[in-house]
Order: structure tokens, then C-alpha cells, then sequence
């Protein structure tokens, strides 16, 4: 997880620099909104922190040229503003939220998280059918309340057969999803990995949801 900080004042920007390493996080550092824009560009970021005061570009002019090229990178506004227009401003500007100075690191930590925590939920809902879901973000797989223990692979096959339920999905289309390659080098593999799929999400319980459809594919549906 990566965060991008733009703050002029150095005492501040160290301060949560160094508490959000201390949290895992991997930091980026900008002094100014030109040198964001930059960075920006550059690389991508979970979250930027952006104070509102800042010498040449304000962070609130930073925002709107952020979201007028459709960049929804989350951005929580860091500021002294404290009247309720400023807020307002922000907000509407395309701020998830805003914190204001002086704040306590903590709150800032569990604002962050609240902020990423809905960014990936809304980014990769739960997949499920029938009795079988599948957590994008935890990598949880369950069926009928069993907790099933997955290869990365695997998981992947199954990740691509639920966002496709019901649907019959050619072994070509399933090769370019779920190994990156063309077919001819991984016409087996396939069949290999829908079988080690059904041993572990369909024997244990004793009805299928993996199906095959002679000479066209597979399809994830239940019943016969
Ligand atoms: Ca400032």
C-alpha cells in the first residue's frame, strides 16, 4: 500500500511519514503540488494525504485537476480550515474525507483505513453462487461454511468460473484470464487445474458446481 504525502510544512510531513512506515505503509513524499503532479504521473498511489495550504498550486486546486482527469486515487485532505464551507468545499472538490489540524496520528491512522477499507470493498465485492463464495480481499473461499485451502492458481480458475457463473467459458478464454498466455503451450493445463479444483470445491460435497460442455469449455453452474 502506497500513500503519496503533500505537505510544505517539513515538521508535519516527517511526523506522519515516519508513523505510517512504522504501519507498513510505503511512503512518497511531496513538498509542494507541482512536485505531486509530478509524482502523480509517475506512479500510483492507494491514498494521497493532501494539506490544503501550499506555496504555488493549493492542494484543493491539486484535487480538482485530479479528478478532472478521472484519477479516483483517494484522497484524504489534511488542513487548519476548520469552517464548515471549507469542508463543504473540499468534499465537493472530490475529497473521501478531512482531517483537521492539529490531529492526533491515531485518528489519522484509523481514517486511512477507513478510507481503503471502503475503496476495496467497492472495488471487489464478494463473488458467491450457490452455496460457494469467494472474498477478493480477504482471498477467502467457502462452501456450505467450509473454508476451502486454494493454490494461487486455483484460486485464480475459480475467481474467473464465479465472475462468470452460468456462463460457458472456453478453455482459450480461461488460459488468457488466468495464466496471461496463448493457448497452444497450455491446452492441458487447463483440464489438469479444473481437476484439482473439483477435488477440493466439489468432491468434499458430494454435488457439483464445475461442469465441462464437450468441445467448448467449462461452466460453474449447480445441478446436473
Ligand atoms: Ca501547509
Amino acid at each position: 500500500m502506497s500513500i503519496l504525502i503533500v505537505e510544505d510544512e517539513l515538521r508535519v510531513r516527517a511526523f506522519v511519514a515516519r508513523g505510517l512506515t512504522e504501519e507498513g505503509f510505503r511512503i512518497r513524499e511531496s513538498e509542494n503540488g507541482e512536485q505531486a503532479q509530478e509524482l502523480l504521473r509517475q506512479e500510483h498511489f492507494e491514498l494521497i494525504l493532501l494539506d490544503w495550504m501550499l506555496p504555488g498550486l493549493s492542494g484543493i486546486d491539486l484535487l480538482k485537476a485530479i479528478r478532472a482527469q478521472q484519477d479516483i486515487t483517494p484522497v484524504l485532505m489534511l488542513t487548519a480550515k476548520d469552517a464548515v464551507a471549507d469542508r463543504i468545499a473540499a468534499l465537493n472538490a472530490g475529497a473521501d474525507d478531512y482531517l483537521i489540524k492539529p490531529f492526533a496520528f491515531e485518528e489519522l491512522l484509523a481514517r486511512i483505513r477507513a478510507i481503503l477499507r471502503r475503496v476495496s470493498q467497492r472495488a471487489s465485492p464478494t463473488l458467491s453462487y450457490a452455496d460457494l463464495t469467494l472474498d477478493p480481499v480477504t482471498r477467502k473461499v467457502v462452501r456450505a461454511g467450509v473454508e476451502l485451502s486454494l493454490t494461487a492458481r486455483e484460486y485464480a480458475l475459480l475467481q474467473f468460473l464465479l465472475e462468470h457463473a452460468g456462463e460457458v467459458v472456453s478453455r482459450t478464454r480461461i488460459v488468457q484470464a488466468v495464466w496471461d498466455h496463448d493457448f497452444e503451450t497450455f491446452s492441458n493445463v487447463v483440464e489438469v487445474y479444473i481437476r484439482y479444483l473439483r477435488a477440493k470445491v466439489d468432491e468434499p460435497f458430494g454435488s457439483r458446481l464445475i461442469h465441462t460442455v464437450r468441445g467448448v469449455g467449462y461452466v460453474l453452474r449447480s445441478g446436473t
